[in-house]
């Protein structure tokens, strides 16, 4: 028994070795990454009920050249632990301006759609945030209206005075706010009622499971009514067949992102797929 006992700690001193490796190559690769800038932004369609286009949701794509796709779910927490998320937040603030900047340029992005980024809560805590969102947009030739930034319920519970006036101060500059991942935080309807934005994104694992789960119905249906009520619209993520899309309609939710719809994908395909060639 001693000597099994023995043997099992000194695999667990291994597994937990062989993680801790793992680890420190994600991070070291992570920095790589970020020095020289190995990142792509993959764009997914958000339509309406018509089928429309209304804008893109612009997400982070890493290929490293030894392990290939890495998922933003596995490295972006990575990157908000030892802080390089605020660097990486910057390259794709930037990159995703660029892109909207070229496909208006080019006839191929319409003014009233949106670009939607997501902010992680430890780039959006940041004294130079304000400053830095400020001089994106003062960079790129992107009207304010076109831009959304996508944050989550979460970021507001550290320092809500601090995120609210923040919050405020990109309305006023013109930038859409979207709530992500709505239903899986902890905001109160109480102070949803006092956030500048305009739009609820409700998370996929509500509308995963909307024809079978009669109690994500009732939440879909509570979370629209109760956007209606407060003015702010609300987009349906993870919309992966014709009878999510068809039930999201008759609970009266208009916006919607997934595969349905479409995949992330680069830019070019993007155009390709999802815009018409109408001028160029
Ligand atoms: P998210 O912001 O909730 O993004 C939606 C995720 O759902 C994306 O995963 C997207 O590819 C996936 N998705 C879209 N439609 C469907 C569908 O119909 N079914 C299913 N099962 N999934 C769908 P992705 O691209 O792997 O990103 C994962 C998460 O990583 C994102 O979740 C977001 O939290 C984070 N992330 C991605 N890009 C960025 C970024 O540029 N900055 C920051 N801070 N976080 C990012
Ligand atoms: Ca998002
Ligand atoms: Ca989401
Ligand atoms: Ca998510």
């Amino acid at each position: 028994a001693k000597e099994s006992g023995r043997n099992t700690f000194a695999l667990y001193r291994e597994e937990m070795q062989a993680i801790s490796d793992a680890r420190l190559q994600m991070e070291k690769a992570l920095h790589h990454a970020t020095e020289f800038k190995l990142f792509e932004l993959y764009y997914q369609p958000q339509v309406n009920a018509q089928n429309g286009l209304i804008g893109a949701e612009a997400l982070i794509r890493w290929k490293d050249s030894e392990r290939g796709f890495i998922s933003p779910a596995e490295f972006i927490p990575v990157a908000e632990e030892i802080g390089l998320i605020v660097e990486i937040g910057h390259w794709v603030l930037n990159e995703a301006l660029s892109q909207v900047a070229v496909w208006l340029k080019e006839g191929k992005w319409q003014a009233d759609w949106r670009m939607s980024i997501n902010v992680s809560p430890i780039q959006f805590q940041q004294a130079g945030f304000l400053p830095m969102l400020t001089e994106q947009l003062a960079k790129h030739d992107v009207p304010t209206s076109c831009v959304d930034l996508e944050i989550t319920e979460n970021m507001l519970l550290n320092d809500l005075s601090s995120s609210l006036e923040k919050m405020h101060a990109i309305k006023d500059m013109g930038v859409h706010l979207s709530i992500d991942d709505f239903g899986t935080g902890y905001s109160s309807l109480k102070y949803l009622k006092s956030l500048p934005i305009d739009r609820l994104k409700i998370d996929q694992s509500f509308v995963r499971d909307l024809l079978t789960d009669e109690s994500d119905e009732a939440i879909v249906y509570a979370v629209v009514a109760m956007a209606k009520a407060l003015n702010i619209s609300v987009l349906a993520e993870g919309v992966e067949t014709l009878e999510h899309y068809d039930r999201l309609k008759e609970l009266e939710c208009f916006y919607y992102q997934g595969y349905y719809f479409g995949h992330p994908l680069p830019p070019k395909d993007f155009i390709k797929s999802f815009v018409q060639d109408s001028n160029t």
